[in-house]
């Protein structure tokens, strides 16, 4: 059949009135009554930030009033700034006095369903994104069902399984009875080597992962004696963020001690986690290489706290917990004042989830201002995951993760911990 050219012109733009009609998104208006623009460095107040679908759409100082087809949300008595990033937690699990017992009793659904609590926890503390820096496995599975929508939590990046060498922190059969110590091998994140380290950066991308996690030193909660000491050489290191690099990876180290620190930052690595006894040397090659810093005081903090707990943990951990954990606050400060980068980073997990905030305060001790302390989980969070275009501040065209607290956290840091309102990619999760 033929139609003028007119015919068709009229019929195409009748259709296109009728799906623009059909598809009119409701927007969401947020009356603002302070707002932190982290990106200026300014609090600003009387707002309105306009919200279609998952995207920000715009800001606007006042209160603009919606259509009648709006949603209008007040929060003229809150602060409201970006979604919170947690640069370093694990989902999977929470301590517990006796926990190390866990691994020989659990399987992976007990595992999956306490990740349910500890992931919606943990958004509703305002972390609207997070950084899983390594578990069983089933944080692959737990990010996924989260991005579906099955599950509320926090939008999550995760390491999978951490990369460790034989005996070392993350070693799945680190410390136990002889006969049920095995080789894991790269397939489960042991390596020896720089073809293993290849294997089992290549294993993580098959998996499922989105970036890597290593154990550059020992670890203060595995069942091994030394909690400091390197356990990669460099070339395997720089295997692994080689190979990390073929499949866009970027590549977290924990490292408490200063040679393996070292290695790591040598080696390429994105991220130093913990960095308990970085030297003025380690210090200075992180400002070098560009290296950031995710402190994580408060596991620091909360594993001394459990250790003076008769029986919390093993006695083989209780005096590396002791010893280690008060270090890192001090560490952080220096690290800070010598300019090295910041993200925000707890370890939470180590500590019961949803007491993330607590890092904030532990960060302004330190010597960090407030604000500074907001956009080390904000802006530069979003930095070192890759996402600084959708996420990390409130600006038009940005995913509408926004939360509100009660208090200006500027004045009060604690504020931080009394979140009433969570919005995550367009939703609203909480407003209480
Ligand atoms: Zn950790």
């Amino acid at each position: 059949m033929y139609y003028p050219f007119f015919m068709r012109q009229l019929f195409l733009v009748l259709i296109s009135l009728l799906v623009g009609c059909c598809s009119f998104a409701q927007r969401t208006f947020l009356h603002c009554g302070k707002l932190i623009d982290v990106k200026a460095g300014k609090l600003l107040s009387s707002m309105t930030i306009v919200i279609e679908k998952n995207k920000i759409l715009e800001i606007r100082t006042g209160y603009l009033q919606p259509n009648s087809s709006d949603r209008l949300i007040d929060l003229k008595t809150k602060t409201v700034l970006p979604g919170l990033i947690d640069m370093h937690v694990h989902l999977e699990s929470e301590t517990k006095k006796g926990g190390a017992a866990d691994r020989f009793v659990q399987n992976p659904p007990d595992i999956a369903f306490q990740s349910i609590v500890y992931a919606k926890t943990t958004l509703h503390a305002g972390f609207t994104t997070v950084r899983d820096l390594g578990g069983s496995g089933v944080n692959i599975a737990l990010r996924n069902a989260i991005a579906r929508g099955q599950v509320e939590g926090p939008r999550v990046f995760t390491a999978g399984k951490s990369i460790a060498t034989t005996g070392g922190h993350a070693d799945p059969t680190n410390g136990m009875r002889k006969d049920l110590v095995t080789d894991p091998g790269p397939t489960e994140g042991v390596i020896n080597g720089v073809s293993e380290a290849y294997q089992a950066v290549r294993q993580r991308y098959k998996e499922g992962a989105d970036l890597i996690k290593i154990t550059a030193t020992g670890g203060v909660l595995s069942q091994a004696k030394d909690g400091a000491n390197a356990q990669f050489t460099i070339e395997e290191i720089q295997a692994i963020v080689a190979a990390a690099k073929d499949y866009g990876f970027r590549v977290a180290a924990h490292a408490h001690g200063t040679e393996g620190i070292k290695r790591a930052i040598r080696g390429g690595v994105h991220s130093i986690e913990h960095g308990t006894f970085m030297d003025e040397e380690a210090i200075q090659l992180m400002k070098e290489y560009g290296t950031w810093y995710v402190p994580t005081i408060t596991a620091g903090k909360s594993v001394a706290d459990s250790a003076k707990i008769p029986g919390y943990y093993t006695d083989i951990v209780t005096p590396k917990a002791l010893a280690t954990g008060p270090i890192i606050q001090s560490t952080f400060g220096k690290a800070y004042k010598a300019g090295v980068k910041i993200a925000f980073g707890t370890d939470a997990g180590v500590f019961a989830h949803g007491k993330n905030w607590m890092e904030f305060v532990y960060m302004t001790e330190a010597g960090m201002p407030a604000l500074e302390a907001i956009r080390a989980a904000t802006l530069n969070a979003a930095e070192l995951l890759g996402m600084q275009e959708q996420l990390g501040s409130i600006e038009p065209g940005k995913l509408a993760d926004i939360i509100a607290v009660d208090g200006d956290p500027l004045q009060d840091i604690r504020a931080m911990g009394k979140v009433s309102f969570v919005l995550k990619d367009g939703k609203i999760i909480r407003a209480n």
